[in-house]
């Protein structure tokens, strides 16, 4: 390594903050501006597919890309990336760890946009990054679980809110036929108004995306002992209930 009178500017002032051990480390990133991004790339409102696909696909190569990432959730313009519980991914470094995923993710994204989207972006996507330590089983679900909520209420919302733009109200008429209103009374709206049953619409609309390396069993020519590959998959699953975690025990490592 190269050494010069220099050298000290590194060794004595270089900071290095590392994340406490056993606790499960999640990296949120989220798209920068992207109701503006989405407004110029015609994204179709609330949900455009592709837009969600992309994504998607961006999380699935993070997991391919980093074995220490056991879980990915994801929603509109962002992603929540779960590091088992005791990575020493760049020994836990925070800079590090941040900047890693956001770079790769955003780069990702520019790689495939072209395999979503029919035009060259019209402005650079880009992401913002942030890091928390959840310290027990029970935070970290809980963190998943205000994400999935959170995407609920937002869709919801959202779908109430462009059925009514799209019947011809001004958004501003929409936000106000809106305010104050219920999970119930949305409901309620979607069905009388537009014969929308909100529990039919996809899924992955309703509750986002997770991303998980799942056991599948292999079928090697009819060989009688199953054997079992991991698989990285992706769905939308709840996660608030019980149900999920109790059948993939592994991935928290319960
Ligand atoms: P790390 O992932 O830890 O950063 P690294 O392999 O990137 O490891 P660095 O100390 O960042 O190591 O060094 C970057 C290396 O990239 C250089 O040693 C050099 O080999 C190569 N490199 C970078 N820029 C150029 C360039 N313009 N021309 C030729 N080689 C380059
Ligand atoms: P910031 O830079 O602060 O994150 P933002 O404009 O990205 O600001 P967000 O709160 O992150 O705001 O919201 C993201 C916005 O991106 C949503 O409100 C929505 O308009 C748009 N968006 C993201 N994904 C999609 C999608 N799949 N389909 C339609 N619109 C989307
Ligand atoms: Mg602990
Ligand atoms: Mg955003
Ligand atoms: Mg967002
Ligand atoms: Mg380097």
């Amino acid at each position: 390594m190269a050494n010069s009178k220099y050298e000290y500017v590194k060794r004595e002032f270089e900071f290095h903050r590392h994340l406490p051990a056993s606790n499960w480390i999640v990296v949120l990133i989220d798209g920068c501006h992207f109701h503006r991004f989405s407004e110029l790339h015609a994204f179709e409102k609330p949900n455009d597919e592709r837009a969600l696909r992309l994504m998607n696909a961006c999380a699935t190569s993070m997991l391919e890309k980093f074995p220490d990432i056991v879980f990915a959730y994801g929603v509109s313009d962002e992603y929540s990336f779960v590091f088992r519980e005791k990575t020493e991914f760049h020994k836990r470094r925070e800079s590090k760890i941040i900047s890693l995923c956001v770079s790769y993710f955003t780069s990702v994204y520019g790689m495939k946009w072209k395999d979503f989207f029919p035009n060259d972006f019209k402005e650079t996507p880009y992401f913002d990054g942030r890091v928390v330590c959840y310290p027990n089983i029970k935070t970290i679900r809980d963190y998943l679980a205000w994400r999935q909520v959170d995407c609920h209420i937002n869709n919801q919302y959202n779908t109430c809110f462009w059925a009514l733009v799209k019947s011809g109200k001004t958004e501003k008429e929409a936000h106000q036929a809106l305010k104050g209103t219920f999970s119930k009374d949305k409901n309620k709206l979607l069905l009388q108004q537009f014969q929308v049953n909100y529990n039919d619409e996809p899924a992955v609309f309703r509750k986002g995306s997770s991303v998980y390396r799942d056991k599948v069993k292999t079928d090697d020519c009819g060989n009688p002992i199953k054997r079992t590959r991991e698989a990285i998959t992706v769905s939308s699953f709840d996660l608030i209930g019980p149900e999920f975690w109790e059948n993939h025990q592994y991935i928290l490592g319960e």
